[in-house]
């Protein structure tokens, strides 16, 4: 077995409003390179407050992190910020795009903190947008283009500094399914072809049909985990 990529060890989250609500109970997840991982459970259950934990966009009240050899309890916010820059990627329902932006700037926007140079900032910007099948929109701003193309340029602006992992929160929540089957398949895409690792919250059937595991959330915790059935190629 390889190191996992991303680990978390007895994480804690809870918050309080008149009683103690543990949004996320004594999780332990460990992530290995080139995994795509669905974790699913209803509304509520702690899934969004789980991913900003593993995302370092929240601090755990108690349990480590550990992403690529870098334990979050080590780092101070500047040095978490670094972190996502460098080794996350993340994609939200309602797509988080710049609206005043350009799709190539938005996926530009990433790199820009990286210390590369204008032109192949734009060469991987314009390539990324070519892989996600918008080489035709790439000037158009956010509100130009349907809810697909906006999750796909969110896609491509998650890719920008090839994370270690991409983090999504219901990626197709917001989408029709034929559009949700296009973006599940584009993850499946990268996840073969750059085994890029995925930690994906859906209850989209189309996402956990690539899925090498499926987690389930109830109630702040991880209540099971299913493998993928069929042989891997
Ligand atoms: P899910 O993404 O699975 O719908 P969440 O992680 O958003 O679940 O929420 C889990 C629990 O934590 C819920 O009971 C929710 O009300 C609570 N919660 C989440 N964020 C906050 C917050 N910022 N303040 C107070 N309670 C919160
Ligand atoms: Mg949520």
């Amino acid at each position: 077995m390889q190191e996992p990529i991303l680990r978390a060890i007895s994480l804690n989250k809870a918050f309080f409003l008149g009683e103690t609500i543990y949004a996320v109970n004594n999780v332990s997840l460990s992530v290995e390179p080139g995994e795509f991982i669905v974790i699913m459970g209803p509304s509520g259950s702690g899934k969004s407050t789980l991913l900003s934990l593993l995302g370092g966009l929240d601090r755990p009240i108690s349990g480590e992190i550990i992403l690529d050899g870098s334990r979050y309890s080590l780092l101070n916010e500047n040095g978490l910020a670094g972190l996502r820059r460098e080794k996350l990627g993340f994609v939200f329902q309602f797509f988080n795009l710049i609206p005043h932006l350009t799709a190539l700037e938005n996926v530009t926007l990433p790199m820009r903190f990286m210390g590369k140079d204008e032109s192949s900032i734009k060469d991987k910007a314009s390539s990324l947008l070519d892989a996600v099948g918008l080489n035709a929109r790439k000037s158009h701003r956010p509100l130009q283009m349907s809810g697909g193309e906006q999750q796909r340029v969110a896609i491509a602006r998650a890719l920008a500094n090839s994370p270690s992992i991409v983090l999504a929160d219901e990626p197709t929540g917001n989408l029709d399914s034929k559009t949700s089957g296009e973006i599940a398949a584009l993850f499946q895409r990268f996840n073969h072809e750059m085994k890029q690792t995925f930690v994906v919250v859906s209850h989209d059937e189309s996402m956990t049909q690539y899925a090498d595991r499926v987690a389930h959330m109830r109630d702040g915790r991880i209540v099971g985990i299913d493998e993928k059935q069929e042989a891997q190629g």
